[in-house]
């Protein structure tokens, strides 16, 4: 999709820190990270949201890709957290289904 942020960092248009990528999942360190570690884990097709991944498949690897990421990033050993933000009061500002993986500080629960 041409005016998604997201695609434009797949194509390379906007720049990203890259930490993991295969065939059909992009992941890349957030601009504005809320942990020490924060990176998104991204399908390179655009997908809105979660509510549009009918794809069992693409599902599984993005799966399989955050825990590369969280292997990758040394985040087992402490622990980590994952989240979708989905929908305008799920907190979702870019309209291209992403996973955020956040690691490095203790994590409140409930979060606010
Ligand atoms: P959301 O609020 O939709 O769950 O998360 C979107 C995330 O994308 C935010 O954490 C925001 O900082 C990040 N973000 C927005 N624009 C860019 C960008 O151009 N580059 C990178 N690396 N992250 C971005
Ligand atoms: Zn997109």
């Amino acid at each position: 999709m041409t005016d998604c942020i997201f695609c434009k960092i797949v194509a390379g248009d906007i720049p990203s820190e890259r930490v993991y990528e295969d065939g059909e999942v992009l992941a890349f360190r957030d601009v504005q990270p809320v942990a020490p570690t924060h990176v998104l884990v991204i399908p390179k097709k655009h997908i809105a949201d979660i509510t549009e991944l009918g794809d069992a498949g693409l599902a599984s690897k993005l799966i399989v890709a955050i825990n590369e990421v969280v292997k990758d990033q040394g985040l087992v050993a402490d622990g980590f957290r994952v989240v979708n933000n989905c929908g305008e009061q799920g907190g979702q500002t870019v309209g291209h289904l992403h996973f955020h993986v956040l690691g490095g500080r203790d994590m409140q629960w409930p979060p606010g």
